[in-house]
Order: C-alpha cells, then sequence, then structure tokens
C-alpha cells in the first residue's frame, strides 16, 4: 500500500482520512469496545448505567450492537458531579492527579458541566483541532489571530494549541477589545482567525464604523475558521462574512462534552466532515430513536468520543440534529459529510403550528435579504390556542427607502422556505440585542 504523505496530501493524517468505510467501522468498533470497558472499570456511573440496562462490556461485537449501550444526557452528568473526587465525581476515570485540564460548559441550557481531561486527553484534543485547520488550509505559512477571550469555557483553547501543532504562528488575542484586536491583525498581517459567527460579523462592522478599515481591503485575513454556532454553515451568513472579510468562512462543530467531532474542508461541499477516526457518530430518528443511515433524513446526534479517558462521552445525547448528505466529498475524504451542518438543537427544533422548524431556516431567509441587518430575533408566543411568531428585524440606513419590497420578499421567502406566517416588526437600526460570542435569537415563550 502506497502511504500519502502529509505534505503532499490535504489531510492532517493521510491514512486515517481515507481509510475505506469498512475498514474505518472495524476501527471505530474496536475503539468503541476499549473505551466502553475502559469506563465499564472505571467509572461508577457508567458501570451502574450499563449494569442496569443489563449490559457487559463484552456484549458488544458488531457495528449494530452500538446503539445496545445507553445514551447518556447532559443532566445525567450534572447530577454526580460536585461530589468527590472534587467535583468531578463518580465519572472520572483517572487518579485526580492526572488530570491537567479543568474546563466546563456554558450553562446556558442549566448548571455547569465540569469536564476534566488528562494530558493525553489534551493531546488527543489538539489531535482533534489539528485535523480540522488543516483541512481548512493552515500551514506553517499561517499567522492566526485569536479573538477569545481565554476562560473556563473550551471554545478556541484547543483551536490555539493545535494551530501551534500544525506550525502556525498563533497570537492570543485575549482581553483586548474589538477595536485593539482589529488593528492588532493590521499591525501584524495576520493571515488566519477563529470565531463565532456573530462575532465575526460583529468585528467587520466595528472596523467599518468606527476605526474606517474595509477588512476586505485593509487587512490580511483569509480564512476564518467558525464554532458555536451555525452560521458558518448557513449560505446567506457565510456569505456576508465572506464578502465582509474577503476571506474564506469555514465550519466546525464541537461541544466542551465531547470534543471537536466535525469540520468543513477546502472542498467547501456543503456540509461537515465527520471526524469518525477519533468519534463515532450515530443519528437517531427524532421520534422512534431508530439509527438513521440514509442521507435525506433528520436525526439526532448521538457520539462518542472514542479515546477520551478522564470523563469519558460514550452515546452522549448531543441533542444536535442534522441529517447524511448524498456523495462522497470531493476532497477525497472517507469520513462521512453532514448535509449543512447542525440545523438547530432538538429542544429548538419545535412544531410551531403543527409544523416543524428549525431556526437556522429562518436566519438563511433573513441574511440572504440585502437592506436586512445582521441582528434579528424570533419570538414565539401563544395566543389562546394559536401559535404566534414575531420576527424582529433591523433595516440598514441606505436601505431606508426599500422598506416596502424589502418586506415584501421577506415575507414572500419565509413562507416559501418554513411554510408559515409571521408578524414582522422593523426595529430602529442597531436597538435589538447585540451579542458577542454566542447569540440567542430564537425565543419559544409558549412553555
Ligand atoms: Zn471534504
Amino acid at each position: 500500500m502506497k502511504i500519502p504523505k502529509r505534505e503532499t496530501s490535504t489531510c492532517w493524517n493521510p491514512i486515517l482520512e481515507t481509510l475505506p468505510l469498512e475498514k474505518l467501522r472495524e476501527l471505530q468498533v474496536g475503539k468503541f469496545r476499549r473505551i466502553v470497558k475502559w469506563a465499564y472499570e472505571r467509572s461508577k456511573f457508567h458501570r451502574k448505567l450499563y449494569q442496569e440496562a443489563g449490559l457487559k462490556p463484552g456484549d458488544i461485537r458488531s457495528y449494530e450492537d452500538v446503539a445496545k449501550v445507553p445514551k447518556v444526557e447532559k443532566a445525567m452528568m450534572r447530577d454526580i458531579q460536585r461530589k468527590d473526587p472534587f467535583p468531578y465525581g463518580d465519572a472520572l476515570c483517572v487518579p485526580l492527579e492526572e488530570v491537567t485540564e479543568f474546563r466546563q460548559t456554558s450553562g446556558t441550557t442549566g448548571m455547569p458541566v465540569y469536564q476534566p481531561d488528562t494530558w493525553q486527553d489534551w493531546e488527543w484534543w489538539s489531535e482533534a483541532w489539528s485535523t480540522i485547520l488543516y483541512a481548512q488550509g493552515y500551514r506553517n505559512t499561517d499567522r492566526v489571530f485569536i479573538p477569545f477571550g481565554y476562560n473556563v469555557f473550551v471554545a478556541f483553547w484547543a483551536g490555539h494549541y493545535a494551530a501551534e501543532k500544525v506550525g502556525c504562528e498563533v497570537i492570543p488575542g485575549g482581553v483586548l477589545d474589538t477595536e485593539a484586536r482589529i488593528l492588532k491583525i493590521q499591525e501584524l498581517r495576520a493571515t488566519a482567525m477563529m470565531a463565532t459567527p456573530t462575532y465575526v460579523l460583529g468585528m467587520a462592522d466595528t472596523a467599518k464604523k468606527k476605526l474606517g478599515i474595509d477588512p476586505a481591503r485593509d487587512l490580511a485575513i483569509r480564512k476564518i475558521t467558525c464554532a458555536g454556532e451555525p452560521g458558518a454553515s448557513i449560505p446567506s451568513t457565510k456569505r456576508r462574512m465572506e464578502e465582509a472579510w474577503g476571506a474564506k468562512v469555514y465550519d466546525h462543530v464541537g461541544a466542551t462534552e465531547i470534543g471537536a467531532w466535525g469540520f468543513e474542508c477546502t472542498a467547501q461541499p456543503g456540509g461537515l466532515h465527520v471526524n469518525e477516526a477519533l468519534f463515532l457518530t450515530q443519528l437517531e430518528d427524532l421520534e422512534t430513536g431508530e439509527i438513521i443511515e440514509e442521507p435525506g433524513r433528520k436525526g439526532k446526534v448521538v457520539i462518542t468520543a472514542l479515546d477520551r479517558i478522564a470523563q469519558p462521552c460514550i452515546r452522549f445525547d448531543s441533542k444536535d440534529v442534522t441529517e447524511w448528505a448524498e456523495s462522497p466529498c470531493p476532497c477525497g475524504r472517507t469520513f462521512r459529510l453532514i448535509k449543512g451542518g447542525i440545523a438547530g438543537r432538538a429542544d429548538d427544533i419545535t412544531k410551531i403550528k403543527g409544523v416543524l422548524l428549525a431556526p437556522t431556516a429562518i436566519e438563511e431567509v433573513v441574511r440572504s435579504i440585502p437592506g436586512i441587518a445582521n441582528e434579528f430575533e424570533v419570538v414565539v408566543t401563544k395566543k389562546g390556542d394559536l401559535d404566534d411568531i414575531t420576527l424582529k428585524i433591523e433595516i440598514v440606513p441606505e436601505a431606508a427607502g426599500k422598506r416596502d419590497p424589502i418586506l415584501a420578499q421577506l415575507k414572500d421567502q419565509l413562507r416559501l422556505k418554513t411554510n408559515l406566517g409571521y408578524n414582522i416588526e422593523v426595529h430602529p437600526f442597531q436597538s435589538l440585542p447585540r451579542y458577542e460570542v454566542k447569540a440567542k435569537r430564537f425565543k419559544d415563550l409558549r412553555k
């Protein structure tokens, strides 16, 4: 077998990323058995969970057996923490002395979950992120600026380490404010950066309005890696970011309690690769729980980090909803693609007036219409027995004269793409909430 070299390939790990499908499954099942056994023997939490389900690690023999292993939800992790070994509790699989990294989830959906990692886990994190960055064209010639408030959330910490591992020069843009970050990017001629879509758009606005800098013309950023929100996979939002920066914008998916499990490659096939060498990802039907293998059917991501050892992530119910894409990617990787990234959270994809709605569909429409500003908000309420949706938008000052045709186009497109009617409110420019990091633009007040 001819082994491709990294230097002549677009893959960080040319062997793993192009493994034939059956070899990949074999690798995944082998690693899955190993991590289940590891957790069964070391974590009180996992052993109890598996014993109650009548499952022993030896019962897993094939890919089909994976679904027999009970799922874990975030709330279950919360309940076992804040006790000895403090603060991680019953799912810690290594002596506390071996833990070198503390992170926690942001707690937007409840009390935060603590996440310990060993140094080996941290190497694994940067390996996963190196796969992402290399696939997005990061090389040792890049100078990467990270405009991120380094704190207890994992966010771009691993991206930082991976950029170093790939050989890039890394500038930590930690406590600087937005204007100082833009000036540093300009001064040092940084070529790449990582941020949430909301911040990427916000930075471009600040650059233009406050500093008179046009990022596409005056800055050298040509690659942007996004995380934290689905925007980089929503075509109209991606286009707005790419035009504002004159850069390629790539998506990635990950979570503190899982790892960095999916990435867009430079072929930009309209979806993200799942890193199947480091993760075992399955999609489950939202109603029946059946495992979905075919493209075009939406399901919930249930995922295992195959090599993470301090606090294992086995069959974790991520609540992220997506679907498999049709064809292999032109880049040559055999890792499967999820179409259009993450469509939303299972909790957000709710039935409104009996119609299944993903908030990302509204974002796609709003951002596809020139003249509508970047910020918007969706509020769902109940009027009597009926669901009522209000979409709040802003119109940019330059388009103020075109208000009526913009609203007409918006109403048409929304009906076409989401099959729903909306009350549309136009708010004064820059009056809707602005978000620094993760935006909360969808509010369901029916419950
Ligand atoms: Zn690809």
